[in-house]
């Protein structure tokens, strides 16, 4: 807290009452905490991706170098793919920052989850043929009241996790189950896991696990942000069950196609 005194005085300039101002400055300091996690996580994930830009870009533009077209063609891709993370980086925020201000616009409609689900794996198949992906969905899967585009967002969030903090071997598991009012979407994986101190703070913005290993897999704490943000849209929840060193499981629920959500939501 911030204190300050004042003194109250008489026209003829004689103390009469004293006022104590007593500030608390809870706020403003988890404020100032705020902006700089936020400064110091955004300048590394836009150093990095910047360093390696340039570095390849020079090296490659140099007129007395003499590259083979398999070395200059591994460069241009690992260029294309700093430049897609920037891209994501500038997008989460954007997307972030427009969830603060006016919440999310949503175009709910009836949803086939099962669809969506094999259409994301599919694509995180071809993007990643070394990952063992299962799918494990049930006969006649209820229709879901969800925005298509968002819900895909959450999910290539939840599967570029599990790949990103499994370090050897990702092994992936997508199952979709029931349970009374509510279908249930989870993303396993056999990766590094989560201590459980950390599990509830991972759906913060900016909030990145303290762990050599999770600090330095490129990233800026947003992800599991906005997919929350999307799921409490729908009317879900999102949660994760995980153990230090074997893996966790990211679940969302969406509530089934009767118990259809507004359209709007402001946070
Ligand atoms: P990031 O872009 O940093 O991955 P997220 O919001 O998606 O941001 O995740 C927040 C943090 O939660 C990550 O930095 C990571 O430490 C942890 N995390 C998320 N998913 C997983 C996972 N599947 N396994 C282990 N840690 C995870």
């Amino acid at each position: 807290v911030a204190v300050t005194a004042s003194c109250v005085r008489s026209a003829r300039g004689e103390p009469m009452n004293g006022i104590l101002h007593v500030h608390d400055l809870t706020r403003e300091h988890q404020q100032e905490e705020q902006r700089s996690t936020f400064i110091s996580v955004i300048s590394h994930e836009l150093q990095t991706p910047i360093a390696i830009i340039k570095g390849y870009a020079s090296t490659l533009a140099r007129t007395d170098a003499r590259f083979d077209a398999k070395t200059i063609r591994s460069r241009l891709v690992a260029i294309e793919e700093e430049a897609d993370r920037l891209n994501k980086l500038v997008g989460n925020l954007l997307y972030a920052s427009r969830i603060q201000a006016n919440g999310l616009q949503m175009d709910i409609t009836a949803l086939d989850l099962e669809r969506v689900v094999r259409g994301m794996v599919r694509r995180l198949r071809a993007k990643a043929p070394d990952v063992q992906v299962s799918v494990l969905i049930p006969e006649h899967l209820p229709v879901v009241m969800a925005d298509r585009e968002r819900i895909e967002e959450v999910l290539q969030n939840l599967l570029d996790n599990a790949v990103k903090y499994s370090p050897r071997h990702p092994e992936v598991t997508v199952a979709c189950y029931v349970t009374g009012e509510e279908v249930i979407v989870s993303v396993s994986d056999t990766g590094m896991g989560i201590a459980l101190r950390e599990q509830e703070q991972i759906f913060d913005r900016f909030h990145r696990v303290g762990e050599p290993l999770s600090q330095s897999t490129p990233g800026a704490g947003l992800g599991l942000y906005i997919c929350k943000a999307i799921v409490e849209a729908h009317g879900g929840r999102i949660w994760v069950e995980s153990t230090l060193r074997q893996g966790s499981t990211f679940s969302f629920s969406l509530p089934r196609e009767e118990k259809a959500p507004l359209p709007m939501v402001v946070f």
